[in-house]
C-alpha cells in the first residue's frame, strides 16, 4: 500500500475478464486494498453471462440469486493511469475458493496440470488491434501503408507514451508495429508462465487504452473493426519443457520436434474444431476466420506457415525465445485465460494420449491436395459443437461451458443476421478496455 501510495496511487481496480471476452472491473479506495484482498468485492453470477452488449444471457444455472467475490493479490498491482492501480482479480465464492466460472484459476489449474506431467509451459501473445477516432469512427482516411514506417512514426507520440507507460506498468513488450489493415497495430509481449501472459493481456489492452486516449484515439480489439477491413488476431505462442530440455527442438522429428512435442501439436490440431467457440466464438469472429486472411482458419500445423492453424516456429538464431506452436486462429473477442487454457491443455491432452504429429501441410492449405477444408464458420454449429464437446467438458467446467454457449448464442440471435456494417459498428469497441 505504501509503494502505491508514494506512486500516487488513489484507486485501485480489481478486473476479471468473463466469458464473453469483456473486462469488467470494480474499484476500491487505495486504504481498502486489504479488504480486496482478504474479503474481495461483490459481484452477481450475472456478470458471468453479461454480454457484449448490455444483455443477459441467464442460464438454468446462473441467474439473479447468490454472490461471487473479485478478490485480488495486491502484490500484482499495476499503476496503469494517473491516480489507478489495476490489479487481475479472481473470481471466488464466499468462503474464498474458486468459483467454477473463474477462468484465471482454471488457467492456473491448467499451469499445475502441466507441472505435475513434469512440463514447464511459456506463452507469448500478440495483440492486434485497430485505432479508432473518438467518435468511433476510423482514425485516419489517408493513406495506409502495412508495416510502414510513416504510418508508425505518425503516431510517435502515442507509441512513444505505450511503452513508458507499459515500462512503468512492469509490462515486457517486445516488439510494436503498424499492421497490414488500415489502422492497425499490434504489440507482441516476451514469453512468460501462462496466468501471467494473460494477465499481461489485460494490462496491455489497458494501457493501449489509456495511452491512446491521451492521443486522441480509441483502441478496437473487435475481430474486425469495420467491414472489409482486416481483421485483428490475438496469437498465443506456447513452448513446454521437460528435465530433458524443450519438446518442440533437439528431437529426432520433423524440424527437432520431440516425440512429446508432436503430440502436443496433435493435442492441439485435433481438439481445434470442439475448441473453436472459445478461440474465435463471437458474432464478428467469422468474418476473420477465413482462407487468405493470415489469420489459421485450417485445423493444420506447418513451418511458418501463416494460413495454418498451428504455425510452428522452429528454435534458430532467428528465434530468441526458442521453438514454439504459435496459435494463430485465436481472436481477441476470446477471453485470454481460457484461451490459454485451451490451448495449453489440449497440448496436455494430446501428450496424455500420444497423440501422432499429423503431416505437416508446408504451403497454402488453399493450394494443397492434402490439406483439409476450412474450420467451420457457421457460428450457431461452432458454438453447438462446444456444447457437445467432449475434449471441453475435460478441459473446460461445465459453468464455463454453459456461460460460453449463453452469451454467444445471445450475440448470434442479436446480431447474426445483420449487414457486416452494422455489427462492426455495434461491436467495435465491445472487447476494450
Ligand atoms: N491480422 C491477421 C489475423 O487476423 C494476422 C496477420 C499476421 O500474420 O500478423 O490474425
Ligand atoms: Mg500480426
Amino acid at each position: 500500500m505504501d509503494e502505491l501510495r508514494a506512486k500516487g496511487v488513489e484507486l485501485v481496480a480489481g478486473s476479471v475478464t468473463d466469458p464473453a471476452g469483456v473486462t469488467r472491473a470494480k474499484y476500491v479506495p487505495l486504504r481498502r486494498l486489504g479488504d480486496f484482498q482478504r474479503s474481495g468485492m461483490g459481484v452477481s453470477p450475472s456478470w458471468s453471462v453479461f454480454c457484449v452488449d448490455s444483455g443477459i444471457a441467464f442460464t438454468p444455472t446462473i441467474g439473479v440469486a447468490g454472490d461471487l467475490r473479485i478478490r485480488i493479490d495486491p502484490t500484482t498491482a499495476r499503476v496503469v493511469d494517473d491516480g489507478i492501480a489495476w490489479a487481475p482479480g479472481n473470481l471466488t465464492d464466499q468462503a474464498g475458493d474458486p468459483a467454477p466460472l473463474c477462468v484465471r484459476s482454471l488457467l492456473a489449474r491448467t499451469e499445475r496440470a502441466a507441472a505435475d506431467r513434469g512440463l514447464t509451459a511459456l506463452v507469448g501473445a500478440e495483440l492486434e488491434c485497430t485505432m479508432i477516432a473518438p467518435d468511433g469512427g476510423p482514425a485516419s482516411t489517408g493513406p495506409w501503408s502495412p508495416y510502414g514506417i510513416r504510418t508508425s512514426l505518425e503516431h510517435s507520440a502515442f507509441l512513444v507514451d505505450l511503452a513508458t507507460t507499459a515500462d512503468r506498468a512492469g509490462l515486457s513488450i517486445e516488439q510494436i508495429h503498424t499492421e497490414y489493415g488500415h489502422d492497425q497495430l499490434e504489440v507482441s509481449l516476451a514469453p512468460t508462465t501462462a496466468v501471467a501472459a494473460a494477465d499481461a493481456v489485460i494490462l496491455t489492452r489497458i494501457v493501449l487504452g489509456r495511452a491512446a486516449a491521451r492521443h486522441g484515439l480509441r483502441i478496437s480489439f473487435a475481430p474486425v473493426a469495420f467491414e472489409g477491413a482486416a481483421g485483428n488476431g490475438a496469437h498465443l505462442h506456447l513452448s513446454l519443457a521437460d528435465a530433458d530440455g524443450p519438446l518442440f527442438s533437439g528431437g529426432d522429428g520433423p524440424y527437432g520436434i520431440r516425440p512429446a512435442g508432436g503430440s502436443a501439436i496433435a493435442g492441439v490440431v485435433d481438439a481445434l474444431p470442439d475448441l473453436l467457440g472459445v478461440y474465435a466464438g463471437s458474432a464478428l469472429s467469422a468474418l476473420r476466420l477465413k482462407p487468405g486472411n493470415w489469420a489459421g482458419a485450417v485445423a493444420c500445423w506447418g513451418l511458418e506457415n501463416r494460413e495454418a492453424a498451428v504455425r510452428f516456429i522452429a528454435a534458430t538464431p532467428g528465434s530468441p525465445h526458442g521453438a514454439n506452436a504459435e496459435l494463430k486462429l485465436v481472436d481477441p473477442s476470446a477471453n485470454p485465460y481460457l484461451a490459454a487454457a485451451a490451448f495449453l491443455g489440449s497440448a496436455l491432452r494430446g501428450v496424455d494420449r500420444k497423440m501422432d504429429l499429423p503431416a505437416e501441410i508446408p504451403e497454402n492449405p488453399a493450394q494443397s491436395a492434402s490439406a483439409p477444408a476450412p474450420l467451420a464458420t457457421d457460428q450457431l454449429s461452432v458454438v453447438d459443437a462446444l456444447e457437445r464437446s467432449d475434449v471441453a467438458a475435460e478441459l473446460l467446467t461445465p459453468e464455463m461451458i454453459e456461460a460460453v454457449v449463453a452469451v454467444r448464442r445471445h450475440e448470434l440471435a442479436t446480431y447474426g443476421g445483420r449487414p457486416a456494417a452494422e455489427t462492426t459498428q455495434a461491436l467495435r469497441l465491445a472487447w476494450s478496455c
